[in-house]
């Protein structure tokens, strides 16, 4: 029987500036309600009118026909008394509490592509077309409310056409605040570095024809697009990819590369579906990919790795261009050296001058610089090495028990620093912002947490920050708790790594405690020694360190992190000690080559303990071997490449896990720490060097020699903590496809729940994540376990501290 009621539905979550009210209004009118759709503080409220199966058939169709962009995370209906409407409306806006969500930036929709490539369209080759369902919104926000007004296109007052669009519930652009047309919006031009010749507006075709010219023929082309310039190149002209690598003085990374659609991606790469639909996204990130296609790319793309990334264009912008090359194109980061991206006029003229010959400009600022995000499909889910455009600022949830977690700020790490606000029991963690030891990037930090608090009207009554001493952000954590007089909880590097990973997991607060594996480069331990190999009893309140890799120095500090070498130095020497290596593998290359460097120095430095700081370290021991088999022991020109190319070398011994390399665990007298020791592995190592074995198997028995060592170390650990079955991994060396995928399937194996990253990077990107879980779990129980309790000062050894204050920098 159909009754006649009126019921108010309140809609929380991603719901704001999406086309959310446009779509109830049109799904309302379809189901013949009448009624009213506003937003307000809280998000969405609909009060609506009409028969309880119409009314039910449209809180359905909500769901199922939500706006793209949108994010529902929770709907409330409630039956009011009776209410007549005139018919269904979109209301004025009610301002309440302000927490707004801003949403990301958004690529390209399928409509607006379509109109941007018809010739009968107004907005046919229109570089800055958008709709409700596309385009800018995160880059280009100022302030909230969400307004035009707010945002860098206020310099562009609306056109009558596109006023009647934004005005129209009906149309696809009703309320899109960046909607623009060639009559009113942003305009591109063309400036030539040589000749100084500028072409713009209304030649915008002349100035895309012209820069695709001068693509084709092999010249670098300085683009600004949504969040920051890029540099951009022919990816099939070796020399064009040498002569970019040369003038922007990057010689190792990899660049990343655009292309036109999926059939030009895959002349390169034999993409999944899942890689596919990745590429596609609104968030269209630049996908990992093996290079495994009939097509080869130069060397000088990726030097050293078997993986490409790639992504869609993902603004009209980006879409022009590449409808007209056949090929993939260089785009990366317009930086120079190691500062963040470029993203205004007068700073690309000066900085990117002798790098590019040519800029395409266009008039619309940037007011929020965001890199493009990267992601790698690992484990069978899209894995976030890179947090930024598409995905960040949208919030990531918060587990059970988080509800009454105080609003507060956490600073996050040293390098891929993002920092996290934490607000009415959502954690929205920034985008990524580099490393913080770059002047301009730091600079660039404190802009964004201005921004943030202003954009969110943050006012946390809590910070949280690293344990590191050296850290810039806990330094300036620091320095805010004592200008605002605020409590600051300091974490434990490792301890907020595995946080991290449990909230993405959705670990509850009051949960049993994990087994958090924890491997990375170097982080500051409570007992003033580096860590980075590290198996924690934790939970969100505290931990305890039940084992770690054995420490091995690291022979001039950060000195080791360039010099591979130094760590395979370091390892032989104090595994079976230098003088049993030289007289055993006098033969082999490696002995020769180590010989060559300044041993005595060295020696000497170990001698007195003179900058040779003891780390537990993953990431130096992928360097150990890394350099042990060849690959960059002189010099690594980025942290990590060679843990990297010995993936990738892995990755290529097609007989996969074949006799990996045996480990053995030892027990440190006293503490009963259980230690990974490495020295068997170098045993076999070095006997495999000796016979000549290929690279590829050596890395590949190293790769499946180590997962297996600490699924052995699981195991030993489980001997005395029976109730122990979830282990959280997390730390940059999870990275590693290879070595996370054979770990999860020998945990799972085990019958243990493995909890792993997707949408928060396992790097450094994640830590301010995992800093705001701990203070606010350590704010909302203050009485915690013992046997799990943190760090308290008198326990803490500061004898490395010089060592690590130079490590900082
Ligand atoms: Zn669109
Ligand atoms: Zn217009």
């Amino acid at each position: 029987m159909e009754i006649r009621q009126t019921v108010e539905i309140r809609v929380r979550g991603t719901v704001q500036g999406v086309g959310f009210r446009p779509t109830v209004w049109r799904l309302a009118c379809d189901e013949g309600l009448v009624g009213e759709v506003l937003n307000d503080g809280q998000g969405v409220l609909i009060r609506t009118t009409g028969n309880s199966v119409s009314i039910a058939q449209f809180l359905t169709r909500l769901h199922n026909e939500a706006p793209p962009l949108s994010q529902i995370e929770d709907v409330k209906t409630q039956v009011l008394n009776l209410l007549d409407f005139e018919d269904f409306r979109i209301a004025e806006s009610v301002s309440g509490e302000n927490f707004t969500r801003v949403t990301p930036d958004a690529a390209i929709c399928a409509a607006c592509r379509e109109e941007v490539l018809d010739p009968k369209e107004r907005r046919f080759g229109y570089p800055f077309a958008n709709c409700t369902h596309c385009g800018p919104r995160f880059s280009i926000v100022k302030e909230v409310p969400y307004d035009r007004v707010n945002t860098t296109m206020a310099d562009f007052p609306m056109c009558a056409s596109c006023t009647r669009e934004y005005l129209q519930p009906a149309d696809r652009r009703f309320h899109a605040q960046p909607i623009a047309c060639a009559t009113c919006g942003p305009s591109i031009w063309l400036e030539r570095v040589d000749t100084n010749v500028a072409s713009g507006y209304p030649r915008a075709t002349a100035a895309l024809d012209s820069a695709v010219e001068l693509l084709k023929n092999g010249a670098v082309v300085a683009i600004r697009g949504l969040g920051g310039f890029h540099l951009a190149c022919d990816a099939t002209n070796a020399e064009a990819v040498q002569g970019l690598r040369q003038r922007k003085h990057r010689y190792g990374k990899p660049f990343a590369l655009m292309a036109r659609d999926l059939d030009t991606i895959r002349r390169y790469c034999n993409l999944t579906r899942a890689e596919a639909k990745l590429l596609q996204s609104p968030e269209a990130p630049i996908v990992l990919l093996s290079a495994d296609g009939p097509e080869k790319l130069p060397a000088g793309i990726a030097p050293g790795l078997n993986t490409v990334g790639f992504m869609l264009p993902y603004t009209p912008l980006h879409l022009l261009i590449t409808q007209q090359i056949d090929g993939p194109l260089v785009m990366t980061s317009g930086n120079i050296s190691d500062e963040p991206q470029v993203t205004s006029l007068d700073t690309a003229r000066a900085g990117l001058r002798g790098i590019a010959d040519a800029m395409l400009m266009h008039d619309r600022e940037i007011a929020n610089r965001i890199d493009d995000s990267v992601v790698r499909i690992a484990a069978g889910r899209p894995s976030l090495i890179r947090r930024a455009r598409g995905y960040a600022p949208s919030a990531v949830p918060l587990p059970a028990g988080f509800e009454g977690a105080p609003d507060l700020l956490a600073f996050g790490g040293e390098l891929k620093a993002t920092f996290c606000v934490l607000k009415h029991g959502a954690a929205i963690l920034s985008q990524h912002q580099g490393d913080l030891e770059d002047v301009s990037t730091f600079e660039d930090y404190q802009k964004n947490l201005q921004l943030y608090s202003k954009i969110y009207n943050h006012r946390p009554r809590l910070l949280a920050a690293d344990m590191h001493p050296e850290y810039l952000s806990a330094k300036l954590a620091k320095q805010r708790a004592a200008d605002d007089n605020l409590p600051l909880v300091e974490v434990q590097h490792h301890h907020a790594h595995i946080a991290s990973c449990m909230v993405e997991n959705g670990e509850a607060l009051n949960a049993p405690p994990v087994l958090g594996i924890a491997l990375d480069g170097l982080g500051f331990g409570e007992d003033g020694t580096i860590w980075g190999g590290e198996f924690l009893l934790a939970d969100y309140r505290g931990f305890r360190r039940l084992a770690a890799f054995k420490p091995v120095a690291m022979v001039g500090g950060v000195q080791a992190i360039r010099e591979p070498w130094r760590n395979t130095y370091a390892h032989l020497a104090a595994g079976m000690g230098w003088a049993e290596f030289v007289e055993k593998f006098s033969a082999l290359e490696l002995s020769r080559y180590l010989i060559r460097k300044p041993l005595p120095t060295i020696n000497r430095m170990l001698e007195t303990g003179l900058n040779v700081p003891l780390a537990s370290s993953c990431g130096r021991l992928f360097d150990a071997v890394a350099a042990a088999l060849g690959l960059c022991a002189d010099l690594a020109l980025f942290e990590g490449q060679g843990a990297m190319e010995l993936e990738a070398i892995a990755e290529t011994w097609a007989e996969g896990g074949d006799s990996p390399y045996n480990f053995a665990i030892t027990e440190q007298a006293g503490s009963g720490l259980l230690h990974l020791e490495s020295l068997p592995m170098w045993q076999a190592l070095l006997d495999d060097l000796g016979q000549q074995t290929p690279i590829a198997r050596m890395a590949a028995r190293f790769h499946y020699g180590l997962a297996r060592a600490i699924r052995d170390m699981v195991a030993r650990i489980r001997v005395t903590n029976a109730a122990l079955n979830t282990v959280a991994l997390s730390g940059g060396c999870f990275q590693n496809k290879l070595l996370l995928e054979e770990l999860v399937r020998l945990l799972k194996a085990d019958g243990l729940s493995c909890l792993f990253h997707a949408k928060v990077p396992s790097n450094d990107g994640g830590l301010a994540l995992g800093q705001a879980a701990i203070a606010a779990a350590r704010h909302i129980e203050r009485s915690y376990p013992a046997n799990l309790q943190g760090s308290s000062a008198s326990n803490k050894v500061r004898s490395n501290q010089c060592v690590l204050e130079s490590l900082a920098k």
